[in-house]
């Protein structure tokens, strides 16, 4: 009997997210206060608190509840199952994402053999992180300039998004006193201890303990540096497999994530700010299917289709997560196994780049500072542009790769030119949505760089290679 063709893992994804959003659609359109109240439920948010944590929702038991019946639970169990599963997967990635890193950036380095192509490899990745950001927040500026969308923006709305999101925006200026100054910055990039770095997965840290380790090993005898190697190169196949095994799992979780995002975000929220949401949405579109694929057809000669092919689990989990840290897992395992990037390239750019390239997120950070500024009328000058484009290449390196994390940076933006970050009570409602967007750039950037580098170092294989390999099953598709 002939077998028949399992679809590919990112069409299944595909379809996951797609079921996603028209569930989440469904929900946020016909799921209201009324049908909460014919199920007897009349403080939802105390209800689906329930005896729940703060994973779950927070709240307190209320007597409005009395009535709720059979109906409610099922809800609720299966809200909560949902949660699960989606934070399980999240978790699941971010659990591999530190041993990944340590285990085959240690071996990266080892195998480099010497350091000044260390500091080649390095340079060339840095260089092209900040090139590829500078780029992307001055396409960003521009086109937030011709659409204005801070001029369209109505009153009304306006003091209705900044009488909602106002403690919100006191939260993300409170948090920029945690940033630590750039002396600092500087200063913590060596770990006092490397176990409390592994431990608090302060990925800079890791690296740079990865890195000392690796260049430790290449500087004594292979008798003893050997066994050593051989285990973490044994450690970082195994944890490939275990990211594989996961990734069986991202269909179901990427509809598990990406559902509750629109319902808690609720599309109401784009008729106030839809134009802001486009212009990113434009301007991030542009760096994925112009800059970014110029620059990969240019310096590396490879094609936008193989890139995207082979890389789009990872931007799919990078949509779903919101988060290049726990996609980093994914990302590293595309780059080395779809898109025939060197193992030691791949270890080493895809997480100094989930860590300091967030072309994506600067992007946005640019296009919400016009965006507010020209809220409150202000006229920005040429050199208050290019203020922007510094200080927000600065904070997308500084911006971590966690959930929400660009938004807070931004108020360091804003504050450099001297817009009022009150403004961005108006633009919160709709950060999860551009958050899940810009973070599928920031992950195609580290991927992008991996390439350019690995072609630039003879590194990368082409594309008969990587199909020859994955038709001998000698890497996991
Ligand atoms: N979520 C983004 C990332 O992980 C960072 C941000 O823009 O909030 O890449």
């Amino acid at each position: 009997m002939e077998k028949r063709r399992r679809l590919a893992l990112h069409w299944k994804i595909v379809i996951g997210l797609v079921l996603g959003v028209i569930v989440g659609i469904a929900i946020d359109r016909l799921w209201t206060g009324q049908t909460w109240a014919a199920i007897g439920v009349n403080d939802p948010r105390a209800f689906m608190a329930g005896r729940g944590n703060e994973t779950f929702a927070s709240g307190v038991a209320s007597e409005a509840n009395a009535e709720a019946g059979f109906v409610a639970g099922a809800v609720r169990f299966i809200v909560n199952a949902n949660t699960l599963i989606g934070q399980l997967f999240f978790r699941s990635l971010r659990f591999i994402a530190v041993p990944i890193v340590i285990c085959s950036l240690t071996i990266g380095v080892a195998s480099l053999g010497d350091l000044k192509r260390l500091g080649r490899i390095g340079g060339k990745t840095v260089g092209f992180f900040v090139f590829t950001t500078a780029i992307s927040i001055a396409v960003g500026l521009t086109i937030a300039d011709i659409a204005s969308p801070g001029e369209r923006i109505d009153p009304a709305a306006r003091a209705e998004m900044t009488a909602k999101y106002q403690s919100n925006v006191e939260a993300s200026r409170g948090r920029t006193s945690e940033v630590p100054s750039f002396w600092q910055q500087g200063l913590d990039l060596v770990p006092p201890n490397p176990f409390q770095a592994l431990a608090t997965a302060q990925m800079l840290q890791v690296i740079v303990a990865a890195m000392a380790l690796g260049a430790a090993l290449t500087m004594i005898p292979s008798s003893k540096s050997g066994p050593v190697i051989a285990i973490f190169d044994a450690l970082t196949d195994a944890i490939v497999m275990l990211v594989n095994t996961i990734m069986r799992l991202a269909p179901i979780a990427v509809f598990t994530l990406v559902a509750p995002a629109i319902v808690i975000m609720g599309l109401d929220v784009l008729k106030a700010v839809g134009v802001y949401c486009v212009v990113v949405i434009v301007g991030l579109a542009t760096i994925m299917l112009i800059v970014y694929p110029l620059v990969l057809r240019l310096v590396a000669g490879v094609g936008f289709v193989r890139f995207f092919r082979a890389l789009s689990p990872a931007m799919l989990t990078a949509f779903s997560s919101s988060s290049s840290n726990a996609t980093l897992p994914v990302t590293i395992s595309c780059a080395i196994n779809r898109l025939g990037v060197s193992e030691r390239i791949a270890s080493f750019a895809c997480p100094l780049g989930a860590t300091i390239n967030m072309a994506g997120t600067a992007m946005y950070q640019g296009v919400a500072t016009v965006f507010i500024a020209q809220m409150y009328g202000m006229d920005l000058t040429i050199g208050q542009l290019a203020v922007i484009v510094l200080t927000a290449t600065l904070a997308g390196i500084g911006t971590p790769g966690i959930p929400g994390a660009g938004v807070v940076m931004l108020v360091i933006v804003l504050e450099s030119v001297g817009v009022p970050p009150d403004g961005i009570a108006v633009i919160l409602g709709v950060d999860r949505l551009l958050d899940m967007c810009r973070t599928v750039v920031n992950v195609t950037g580290d991927a992008a760089a991996a390439a350019v580098v690995a072609k630039t170092e003879g590194e990368l294989l082409s594309e008969t290679e990587v199909e020859k390999r994955l038709a001998e099953g000698r890497l996991p598709d």
